[in-house]
């Protein structure tokens, strides 16, 4: 494991590693979106020095859950649906068009690698996605922003308007089972990889946190990109410390120049 202390090093050394690779998956968490404005869970002043996360239990079983997770949204929702791509999601874009990333598996649920230009189906969002509700009843989908409106004029608790069932934001909740599509298309992206990228993930969520465990058991390199330290930094190839959005793009700069 090489971890360096300037970061012209890091991003020197990053940038070998992607000049080298053909099939790069990156596993992204929400560090890489706290620079787009979107706090993480984490980090001080993150989503959880405020609230406990709702459990989906709860959520199916108690009603004052549900009403807390629209109250918690009206905070919430806007400031994701307001944020733009920043420039390390921009980054990870330029790799695609290069065809040399396969994937971008992502714990974020705030759409920002679609926004950015992806293409949909390389971007695997494993806890969903917050633009979207569905109701557990009759499973129609419809979009955030209709729901949203209905709570910003009164209603505690919108019930589906097909069904009266109960509408949940299309994000999955601590104690939800993850759909298999999703981990089980990660895990063959993983298995095809050739380099493994995390950016911005404390690496303690499972089953995600998995898929780079996976990648360093397969003896595949994995680079961790994160302002803090994670429990797999002892399996990690290269470990670059800071700021996403102001190590990657150098990165993916250099990369082009020493192919
Ligand atoms: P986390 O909050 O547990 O960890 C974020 C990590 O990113 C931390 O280790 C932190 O040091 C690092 N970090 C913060 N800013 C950074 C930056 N600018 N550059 C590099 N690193 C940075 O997040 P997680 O690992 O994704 O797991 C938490 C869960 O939170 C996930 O399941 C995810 O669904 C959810 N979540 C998503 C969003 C989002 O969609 N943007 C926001 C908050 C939480």
């Amino acid at each position: 494991m090489i971890e360096t202390e300037k970061p012209e090093h890091a991003i020197r050394q990053l940038a070998t590693l992607l000049a080298c690779a053909r099939r790069i998956v990156a596993f992204t968490g929400a560090g890489i979106s706290t620079e787009s404005g979107i706090p993480d869970f984490r980090s001080p002043g993150g989503v959880w020095d405020k609230n406990q996360p709702i459990q989906y239990a709860d959520f199916l079983a108690d009603v004052e859950a549900r009403r807390e997770t629209w109250r918690r949204g009206m905070q919430t929702y806007p400031v994701v649906a307001a944020a733009s791509p920043n420039a390390a999601h921009i980054a990870l874009v330029e790799l695609a068009r290069r065809g040399q990333l396969t994937a971008v598996v992502t714990q974020n649920i705030d759409g920002l690698h679609l926004r950015a230009g992806h293409a949909p189906e390389t971007v695997i969002e494993l806890h969903g996605n917050a633009h979207g509700v569905r109701c557990l009843g009759c499973e129609m989908h419809a979009p955030r922003t209709a729901v949203h409106e209905r709570v910003l004029a009164g209603e505690s608790e919108p019930a589906c308007i097909a069904c009266g069932g109960i509408l949940k934001p299309t994000t999955i909740s601590f104690g939800e089972p993850m759909p298999r599509g999703p981990l089980a298309a990660a895990e063959r992206a993983v298995r095809a990889a050739d380099l493994m990228v995390v950016v911005g993930s404390s690496l303690v969520v499972y089953p995600a946190a998995g898929l780079p465990l996976l990648a360093a058991q397969l003896g595949t390199p994995v680079v961790i990109v994160n302002q803090t330290p994670t429990p797999l930094d002892e399996r990690a190839t290269l470990l670059v410390r800071g700021k996403a959005a102001e190590l990657l793009p150098p990165a993916v700069e250099l990369a082009a120049a020493i192919r």
